[in-house]
């Protein structure tokens, strides 16, 4: 397995810390709001990861974090407090919120075939293991105290600014957050902070009462379960200048060394070209989806064919065209299995031979960091190809066990992709204000069985019944 290390920033052979396990770290959900198909686009890319390792053998222990305390609206130490925010916005407790949106982030992840970690744990519940870490990195001279609560002291970590090749004056000369006059430069950050007595997370701890900061729960819950040198880390690309460069940091400053030896990043999922946020209101949940009549797994076909450090410009075309490709997998292994006689001969020497092509296409594509959009191609030849079709179904559900596309569903009331292509013309035009083209599209696809009913919420689309 080749893979791309954000730490050496070059595509190395994959080595693990024990020869036949894999231990993953991923930066999981801040559950303070609703987790959209942005971030629902790293969790798939990661699970994929983990199935590309099971499948080549190995056992893997996959580790995810959930925040529910401590992360501030901005990354920086500055800012509300996400969880509180959250909270205030609801009429909740920070309790109810996080226990709420830890669900819908479960349920979503579901939803998509996302493989359900080894350990999912809560910041909250590991705060003796923060605090232990903390005392280490304290011990070792890395920190120092302010009016705020416990700093970590970037200056003892000369390799600070490396990991994300920062410039850090530019940086911190640049920066509009206001800056604690306490600190010995701007981007040391709190471990423990302190002087939030309103702050309603809050514990006893040796530097007083107060609550942890964002980073050090990573560091302290990937050691827990993966132990002080460990494989993989992931997260998202904004991780690498704040987040991963401080997690590293203090790693460091507890051990003396790298905790994970692969940092991976994947770049966004974005929707027309702009980065999916509540503020700008094009936020999608996997639940708008359903509603909108697509199989989230079309979702999971979309992602595959991006590649994760390349990100995907998502749009409602793009998704249709993706649940054409899944119906027809999907219907060719319903169909198949459906055949009343098994038909199935010997291969010819030829067909054998191009078959183990394909399979060895495939592998070395989901092998090479994670070629993914390579290894869906290889799919797709394989379906054009002269095999007989049993033996195509056979080897589509063992290539199924990586990609996750859970083939073979009868689904029957599933509006077809072709519908919701036609669906996504009809948006486009009557946006541009082609009304008469639009209405065009909504004939053809009532031609199709299908009827379009306009409402506030959106377009919806119902069967035409057979009797009316
Ligand atoms: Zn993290």
């Amino acid at each position: 397995m080749k893979l791309f290390n954000t730490l050496t920033r070059q595509v190395d052979e994959f080595k693990p810390v024990k020869q036949g396990q894999v231990g993953i770290y991923s930066c999981g959900p801040t559950v303070y709001w609703n987790q959209h198909i942005g971030h629902m686009y790293a969790y798939v890319q990661w699970d994929t990861l983990v199935r590309v390792f099971k499948y080549m053998g190995n056992q893997v222990n996959w580790v995810m974090n959930v925040t529910d305390v401590g992360h501030m609206t901005s990354d920086e130490d500055t800012g509300d407090d996400k969880m509180e925010k959250g909270a205030a916005r609801e009429g909740l407790s920070v309790w109810e919120i996080a226990e709420k949106y830890t669900k819908q982030f479960l349920e979503s992840m579901d939803k998509l075939n996302i493989q359900r970690p080894d350990t999912l744990c809560r910041a909250t519940e590991h705060i003796p293991e923060q605090i232990e870490l903390i005392s280490l990195i304290e011990k070792n001279g890395f920190s120092y105290k302010t009016k705020t609560g416990l700093v970590f002291d970037t200056s003892k970590f000369p390799r600070y600014a490396d990991f994300a090749g920062l410039n850090l004056d530019e940086q911190a000369a640049g920066s509009r957050t206001e800056v604690d006059m306490d600190k010995k430069k701007p981007w040391d950050f709190l471990l423990w902070v302190t002087n939030q007595p309103e702050h309603i997370m809050k514990w006893d701890s040796p530097w007083g009462v107060g609550f942890p900061g964002w980073h050090i729960e990573c560091t302290a819950m990937s050691v827990k379960y993966l132990g002080e040198r460990f494989d993989i880390h992931t997260g998202g690309k904004e991780h690498k200048p704040v987040h991963h460069t401080n997690e590293i940091a203090q790693g460091y400053g507890a051990f003396r060394h790298q905790t994970a030896n692969y940092w991976l990043h994947n770049d966004w999922l974005v929707f027309d070209g702009e980065k999916m946020s509540k503020s700008l209101g094009n936020n999608v949940l996997v639940t708008d989806l359903i509603e909108k009549g697509f199989n989230p797994l079309a979702l999971r076909y979309l992602i595959l064919t991006s590649h994760y450090r390349k990100g995907i410009n998502f749009t409602w075309s793009s998704l249709a065209a993706a649940q054409t490709a899944w119906d027809k997998l999907n219907k060719f292994v319903v169909d198949v299995r459906s055949k009343t006689e098994d038909s199935r001969k010997q291969l010819s020497k030829e067909k054998e031979k191009k078959l183990e092509k394909f399979r060895e296409e495939f592998l070395m594509a989901v092998n090479d960091d994670m070629a993914f959009p390579k290894a869906v191609a290889t799919v797709w030849e394989m379906m054009a190809s002269n095999i007989p079709d049993y033996d195509k179904m056979d080897q589509l559900l063992e290539w199924d066990q990586i990609l996750g596309l859970r083939l073979g569903q009868e689904t029957k009331e599933e509006v077809p992709g072709e519908v919701k292509e036609l669906m996504a013309k009809r948006e486009e035009l009557r946006k541009e204000g082609k009304y008469v083209e639009a209405d065009g599209m909504r004939m053809q696809i009532e031609k199709l069985g299908w009827k379009l009913e306009d409402s506030k919420m959106g377009v919806k689309v119902k069967k035409i019944s057979a009797l009316g």
